[in-house]
Order: C-alpha cells, then sequence, then structure tokens
C-alpha cells in the first residue's frame, strides 16, 4: 500500500505502477504493452507535437465500502473516443482493446485505488497521439494508445463548495462548427488565456458563451453547464460542447427524481432566474455555482447567499456519488466491478 495521505491527495500526478501502451502501425493495433516508464518516445516530428493530433479521455474508478472498485460507464467513454478519433481522422479503438487495458491498468495499480472513506478516486487517462514524422498537414499513419491512472481528490480542494464562475466574454473555446465537441487537446490550449484571466479575478470557473452570437450559455472550460428552475433541470443545446457523461447522467437522475429536462439554448439574460447552477463532469460531479461575475456588464449573479450548495444540486451529487462507489443500488447499470 503507497503511504499516501487519502484524504487531501491534490486533483494532480502521482506516480503509480504501470501504464499501459499498444501501438497502431501499418493499419493495424498491435501488442498491449505494460510499461513502469512515465516516458516515451516520440519522433520530433510527430503530428500530435506539431498539429494538435490528440484525443483524450478521463474516467473514474471508485472503491466502495464493500472494498470493490467501480468503473463509471467506461463503454460510454469507449463511444467517446472512438467519435473523437473519427472527428481527427484517427483510427478507432477496438472495443477489446480498450476494455481490456481500462480494466488491466486499474488492477495492476490497485493499491492506488483510494479507500472508501477518503472521497478519493483512481482517475483514468487514456490519450490518443498521432506519431508519423511529417511537416505536410494531413493525418498520421502511426498512433499510440496509452493508459495512465493517478489517484486523485476533488478537482476543487475545498471539495462540494460554491464556487465563482467568471462570465467569459472577449474569446471563445471553440469555433461555431469547430472542435469543441471532442476531447481533444487543442481546445484547452483554446481556453487558457480565459482560465488565466478567470484566476485574476479570483474564480475558480470559466463560462464561455456560444461562440458564434455570444447571446446564450455554452460550456465551461472542462464541465458542461446546468441549472435549476421551477423543478426543472435546464443545460444547453450546443453544437461546440462536449457531450459530458456526468451531465447525460444527472439529466436521468433528476427525471427520476420527478424533474423536468430541458435542453436547449440559454440565454444570458436568463441566468438571472435561475434558483441553482452549477457545472458537470467526471472530476467534479458537480461544481455548484457561488456566484457569476460578469465583468463586461458589471454584473453579479448570485445563487449561494448562505455560502452552501443548492438542495437539488446537493442531492444530485449525493445520489450520482452513491451510485458511483456502490451505496446506492446502480439501477441504470453504469457501473462495472473490476
Ligand atoms: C471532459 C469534459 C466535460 C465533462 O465530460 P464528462 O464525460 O462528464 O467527464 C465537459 N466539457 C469539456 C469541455 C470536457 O473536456
Amino acid at each position: 500500500m503507497p503511504n499516501l495521505d487519502w484524504k487531501n491527495l491534490p486533483f494532480s500526478y502521482l506516480k503509480t505502477n504501470y501504464n499501459l501502451r499498444c501501438y497502431f502501425r501499418n493499419g493495424k493495433w498491435g501488442e498491449i504493452m505494460k510499461e513502469k516508464s512515465e516516458t516515451i518516445e516520440l519522433h520530433i516530428a510527430a503530428t500530435c507535437l506539431h498539429y494538435g493530433q490528440e484525443i483524450f479521455e478521463g474516467m473514474k474508478a471508485v472503491q466502495g465500502r464493500d472494498g470493490k472498485i467501480r468503473i463509471f460507464r467506461w463503454e460510454e467513454h469507449f463511444k467517446r473516443m472512438n467519435s473523437s478519433a473519427r472527428e481527427i481522422i484517427m483510427p478507432e479503438l477496438p472495443k477489446e482493446i480498450f476494455r481490456k487495458m481500462i480494466f488491466e491498468v486499474v488492477r495492476l495499480n490497485k493499491e492506488f485505488v483510494p479507500p472508501y472513506e477518503s472521497g478519493a478516486f483512481l482517475y483514468i487517462r487514456p490519450l490518443l497521439i498521432g506519431i508519423t514524422p511529417q511537416l505536410a498537414i494531413h493525418p498520421s499513419s502511426d498512433y499510440l494508445f496509452l493508459i495512465f491512472v493517478t489517484p486523485v481528490g476533488p478537482y476543487c480542494k475545498e471539495g462540494f463548495k460554491p464556487l465563482d464562475f467568471f462570465l467569459e466574454q472577449e474569446r471563445d473555446r471553440a469555433a461555431p462548427s469547430g472542435t469543441g465537441h471532442v476531447k481533444a487537446g487543442g481546445n484547452y490550449a483554446t481556453s487558457l488565456q480565459s482560465i488565466k484571466k478567470a484566476a485574476e479575478a479570483h474564480c475558480q470557473l470559466v463560462l464561455f458563451l456560444d461562440p458564434k452570437e455570444k447571446k446564450y450559455i455554452d460550456e465551461c472550460s472542462a464541465a458542461n453547464f446546468f441549472a435549476i428552475k421551477n423543478n426543472t433541470y435546464i443545460t444547453p443545446d450546443s453544437k461546440s460542447i462536449l457531450p459530458s457523461i456526468t451531465n447525460r447522467s444527472l439529466m436521468t437522475l433528476a427525471k427520476d427524481m420527478g424533474m423536468k429536462i430541458e435542453r436547449r439554448k440559454i440565454e444570458l439574460k436568463e441566468l438571472e432566474s435561475f434558483e441553482e447552477v452549477g457545472a458537470c463532469g467526471t472530476a467534479v460531479v458537480i461544481a455548484p455555482a457561488k456566484r457569476i461575475i460578469d465583468s463586461k456588464n458589471n454584473r453579479i449573479y448570485e445563487y449561494s447567499p448562505d455560502g452552501k450548495p443548492g438542495p437539488i444540486s446537493t442531492k444530485l451529487y449525493n445520489r450520482l456519488r452513491a451510485i458511483q462507489c456502490g451505496d446506492e443500488p446502480d439501477k441504470f447499470g453504469w457501473t462495472t466491478i473490476i
């Protein structure tokens, strides 16, 4: 058992035992390789380095009270990874290779899965990169698929606590018909300036507007947006946002709790009418909004006068976490025990 302070794990990379790798060469996938090394050897002209031919995923394994390790919705992550691959012309992964590697990498690093009481989890990071040396811009012929894992604490060190969101009105994270719906590295490079600006304004999250009209709420830097109003769960309908598996799960739970679901355009001016607002994604599950800071219009929207998450966000958060760790029956079939 590694000697880690499980209750105070940061959201950052920690070395584990092994990572797994699989190369795509001459039009086919090779053997799965187990590696202790944390580095890769890469040609200096590899397409992933110069032209961003890179996609990734982020999923989690959680230890339950029963000591069992559960992986959350791996098939959905598999499907999304392949739809990302298609979007930027990379070879799709055979399901069997993806499945084998996910389960094997968790098994090989079992002692790094944080214990139940810690509230922490094992973050699984699959990565696919183009490795052919090239100067011209066209898809690689060879690829490396690798998966590493790392034990992490809550994305925000305060845990489930309302945060300040910075409303970005100058920059976009994605183009209207670009790759905003793809988990590709380039999108995150684009958002770095906004993340810096938000941090300077003492905000923990960035909220982007739709890149075409700058009129609707679109997406956070690495999480989807949702709001609660009149017993309704509302989330943006947009071509430039990443289809979050957490968001989809929350919609299912909200429906199950008797709420209405609306997936539609959300005008900026509607922000003042929301009872609760939050961002959702694998790492945070839900990051509730304390305030949204609109510095351009000199406005602040408040959602948490008492500094606590709203009642519906809290209920959704607790239920999803309970399913992920096995405290609540998995009636939707979302978890797989290792
Ligand atoms: C990964 C990600 C999300 C969240 O997706 P989940 O499947 O819930 O983890 C949302 N938006 C962006 C931009 C992302 O990269």
